[in-house]
């Protein structure tokens, strides 16, 4: 591995494609000499073809592949391609870029709270998967239970789903409504990845609350 963070360009091949749910799977490809932080993404292509997209690293950071965590789109364009590519299909790839990362210093004193809807687990799995001994606690807003997917990587006392589509035996509601039944924690930082719909209300939510902007890091996928 080198040690830098520079961004290169490399070809990599697909490794393997796991599907998680009828939406959703985890793609495995060659890392090469990625070097990258947990948290941050690759530009994702198909060689050839100009439309590019951004995905999290899912993986953790010794690990000797990259792996991403995709939601098939309707009716978009690289995400339904890549959910029907093979083992040994070449992909072209870009990065690491972002700075939806851990602090470089004390990052074993803070306390963190970690938002996501969706895919947007995607980042905390690789920040937390890479450094689990960091005292948090995550919020994933899903339609369906399945969509916790690999959840069972995470301390589950420290791992609350809030589930919209369906009554479970989880949370029934928007991450909003989750967060509005106890006070934020006022010594947290805050990371929110997904959606831009939840990452405004939150934003706001914490704001409102006292939280200052500085410890609010977010992610917006769309
Ligand atoms: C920094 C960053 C990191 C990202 N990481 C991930 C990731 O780890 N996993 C992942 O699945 N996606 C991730 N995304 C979203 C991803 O880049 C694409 O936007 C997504 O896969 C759709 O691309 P597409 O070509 O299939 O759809 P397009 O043909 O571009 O169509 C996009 C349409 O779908 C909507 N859309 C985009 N994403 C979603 C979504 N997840 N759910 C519902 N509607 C959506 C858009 O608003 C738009 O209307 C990330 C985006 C950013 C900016």
């Amino acid at each position: 591995l080198n040690h830098n963070y520079i961004a290169q360009k490399i070809e990599s091949s697909v490794l393997n494609i796991r599907h998680l749910t009828d939406h959703t799977f985890i793609i495995t490809v060659e890392r090469h000499n990625i070097n990258f932080q947990p948290g941050q993404y690759m530009i994702v292509k198909f060689p050839h073809d100009r439309e590019s997209r951004e995905y999290s690293i899912y993986n953790k950071v010794d690990d000797d592949y990259l792996q991403f965590l995709i939601r098939d789109v309707k009716d978009g364009y690289l995400s339904s391609r890549l959910k029907i590519i093979n083992q040994g299909t070449l992909i072209e790839m870009e990065g690491p870029y972002g700075f939806f990362t851990l602090p470089v210093t004390n990052k074993n004193s803070n306390k963190y709270v970690f938002i996501a809807t969706g895919t947007g687990i995607s980042p905390i799995h690789s920040i937390l998967t890479s450094e689990p001994g960091i005292d948090y606690q995550i919020i994933h807003g899903i339609r369906i239970p399945e969509e916790k997917y690999q959840f069972t990587d995470f301390k589950q006392a420290n791992y609350k789903a809030c589930v919209t589509g369906v009554h479970s035996n989880d949370f029934h509601g928007r991450v909003t409504d989750y967060l509005k039944t106890e006070k934020p924690n006022a010594e947290a930082t805050y990371y929110l990845s997904g959606n831009s719909a939840m990452i405004n209300d939150v934003t706001n939510y914490l704001l409102a609350s006292q939280i200052p902007i500085e410890r609010i890091n977010t992610e917006i996928y769309f």
